[in-house]
């Protein structure tokens, strides 16, 4: 993978050098969970999709965006009956979110995508960002890559009945499978997946998985590109009279 687009890659004279001339406009910061995905898929599902999610699209708008790699887990107390789930605290979460936020204002992004691969992030950033909007005076998202999806994606590709948006990315399930047996088949267990009571993640092909993922880098690509030239921001909402 092309190592521009890391931020963790570069030195501080290349990262201050591509900054003081301009060329840097979106950080990219992927966030996630490491947790149970059923008998079949490994922890890091949540975590590696956004991550490469996340590289794909930068790369595409290569060299105006960075990857911004610092925080691997997530919101994950309803996963922890199943041991080797890692989970933060709301509380934590949030707090080491808004210090590497913070850390990308001060290096001089105006542009700041969060780009979330776990559903149990979600009720927490929705429930604060406004304040962050108002911290941070630029122009920040926080962005589930499946809201790209449509119900049309997933009456054409999925074969379990699952529909969209309501029923995405649906925890291990035939989307996550699917896109795992693309992405990573490696962590795809298949000597135990059609064991397992529930039939719908042996529903997944990786071929289902490639046109879902095709779909999910030009559509966030063009989310991105829209934050970059303008045309997608996020004003600061009002303060208190
Ligand atoms: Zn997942």
């Amino acid at each position: 993978m092309n190592s521009k687009i890391w931020l963790n890659k570069l030195t501080r004279r290349e990262f201050r050098t591509r900054m003081n001339a301009g060329e840097l406009k979106l950080a990219i910061l992927p966030v996630a969970a490491i947790e149970q995905h059923l008998e079949h898929l490994a922890m890091e599902h949540d975590w590696r999709s956004a991550r490469l999610i996340a590289g794909a699209v930068a790369e595409r708008l290569a060299p105006q965006a960075l990857v911004a790699e610092g925080l691997m887990a997530g919101i994950s107390e309803h996963h922890m009956v199943h041991p080797g789930t890692l989970s933060l605290q709301p509380g934590t979460f949030l707090t080491v979110l808004s210090d590497l936020i913070d850390s990308l204002v001060r290096a001089g992004f105006t542009n700041i995508l969060v780009l979330n691969g776990h559903g149990g992030n979600i009720a927490a950033c929705d429930a604060v960002w406004d304040q962050f909007l108002r911290k941070f005076q630029v122009n920040v998202h926080f962005f589930p890559y499946w809201n790209v999806l449509t119900k049309e994606d997933a009456e054409e590709l999925l074969d379990s009945g699952s529909r969209l948006p309501e029923d995405l990315p649906g925890h291990a399930q035939e989307f996550e499978t699917a896109m795992a047996l693309h992405l990573f088949p490696e962590n795809v267990r298949q000597d135990v997946w059609k064991d397992q009571q529930d039939p719908n993640p042996s529903m997944a092909t990786a071929e289902k998985g490639q046109a879902f993922y095709e779909r999910i880098i030009d559509r966030v690509a063009n989310y991105a590109s829209e934050m970059i030239d303008g045309t997608r921001t996020h004003a600061v909402p009002p303060y208190h009279p």
